[in-house]
């Protein structure tokens, strides 16, 4: 379905008011899958006036106009588009009835000329008006629809949730239907330039790619007439995407990377315990996050300082004098020390330099090594990570979360 906007009123044209109903109406449309290609602005002049609800009526299905429904002499807009469609004005006496009313209950006297606001085609849908006295209408003729809200966006905008939003969700038979991938690890540029043909070709799904913290969201968007149908376009896609990205891609589901894991946990009937240095409890707090996670999670350990790990954990002295707290070594027998201690099926550990300073030549700012022990099991690995403090510590948790994820996926 094909929608479009006339705003009506020189004083958009001349740059006194910001025209934000066209925008407000807009964002509603695309939210609900309405098309739309055209915008016009129009003076309060009846000529032109009629040749752009003229054009708008032959291109598109749903012509919503705003402003021009009050009761003076500039205002024009029904009069203009019941004379288009053909449709002659008869005044409706309920209408007419609750605008003397309005006017005896604010104390003023009513001019004549309000009474053009009780004015409509007589086969139309009138739209109430809770915040003023012109009501809105909706007039139909050989499958199109004009739709006519007042100018003041207080009067628009409720008119517009209340009897526009379900007039138009009934009579669209478009659907949405999207897929939320997730990708670690791979800059977005990457994730573009292998998706490439896809993004090129895209028609119908629709690809688009939002990055933020390493990560890189792919939204694949298919157009149909029901969810069956939009599945089974979208998944073709989401299935090529994974291929292309086999280790990358960690959920297709709108899920998060800690949601990632504890899905497998679960599945697995796992437990798991944290030790963390530089990144403080922000894997402990990630997962946390998670409700039911007491189920799964049993520890979280923030070992600091040299003795700390070595009281809590049971790293050796010697592993830490020899190797130095940011180290392979340390890392494998953090994380080993945790799941012993905590009697917990997988260990996760992380010592690194989250800088900006504590660097040297050797070890420097952004070097994280992330310790893993499960199923007999202890290894760490290194990442040099960038950016500064808090980037380095949610990044060294997101690594974290993702070898935990990579390891419990590696017997599926
Ligand atoms: P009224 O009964 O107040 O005359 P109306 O439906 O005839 O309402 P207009 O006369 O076109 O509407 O505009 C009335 C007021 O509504 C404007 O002065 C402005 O404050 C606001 N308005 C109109 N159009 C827009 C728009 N497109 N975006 C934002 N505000 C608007
Ligand atoms: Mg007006």
């Amino acid at each position: 379905m094909e929608a479009e906007i006339i705003t009506v009123g020189t004083e958009i044209l001349m740059g006194q008011i910001v025209n934000t109903n066209a925008q407000f109406i807009s964002k509603n449309l695309a939210d609900i899958g309405v098309s739309m290609y055209y915008q016009t602005t129009v003076g309060d002049n009846a000529r032109r006036l009629k040749k752009v609800v003229v054009d708008a009526l032959n291109r598109s299905d749903v012509v919503i106009l705003t402003g021009g429904l009050g009761p003076t002499e500039d205002d024009m807009t029904k009069e203009i588009v019941a004379q288009v469609m053909g449709y002659p004005l008869v005044l409706y006496e309920d209408i007419a009835e609750n605008i003397k009313s309005y006017f005896i209950k604010v104390g003023k006297e009513m001019t004549l000329n309000n009474l053009k606001q009780a004015k409509f085609p007589e086969n139309c849908i009138i739209l109430e008006n809770k915040c003023g006295t012109a009501p809105g209408c909706i007039m139909e003729k050989k499958g199109k629809a004009a739709i006519l809200l007042p100018g003041p966006p207080k009067e628009l905008i409720p008119m517009f949730n209340d009897s526009v939003m379900p007039y138009l969700e009934k009579i669209n038979n478009t659907k949405f239907y999207s897929k939320m991938i997730r990708i670690f690890n791979v800059g977005e540029s990457a994730v573009e330039a292998g998706l490439i043909d896809l993004i090129h070709n895209q028609t119908n799904p629709t690809l688009a790619t939002y990055a933020s913290d390493g990560q890189v969201t792919l939204r694949v968007t298919a157009k149909c007439k029901n969810y069956d149908e939009g599945r089974e376009l979208v998944e073709p896609v989401v299935n090529e995407v994974k291929n292309r990205f086999p280790d990358g891609v960690y959920s297709t589901d709108d899920e998060s990377m800690e949601q990632a894991v504890e899905k497998l946990i679960r599945k697995k009937n796992l437990t798991l315990a944290t030790a963390e240095s530089c990144t403080g409890g922000l894997i402990a707090s990630k997962l946390v996050s998670i409700p039911g996670s007491s189920e799964w999670f049993k520890e979280g350990a923030v070992t600091y300082s040299n003795d700390a790990k070595m009281r809590r954990l049971g790293v050796k002295a010697e592993t830490l004098e020899k190797y130095g707290a940011v180290s392979e070594e340390t890392a494998k027998e953090m994380a080993a020390g945790i799941a012993r201690t905590s009697s917990s099926d997988i260990g996760i550990s992380v010592t690194g330099i989250a800088g900006p300073g504590g660097g040297s030549e050797e070890k420097p700012v952004g070097l994280v090594y992330i310790g893993v022990s499960y199923n007999g099991k202890v290894y760490a690995e290194k990442f040099m990570l960038n950016g500064d403090r808090n980037r380095v510590r949610n990044m060294a948790a997101m690594h974290a979360l993702n070898i935990v994820r990579r390891e419990l996926l590696k017997n599926e």
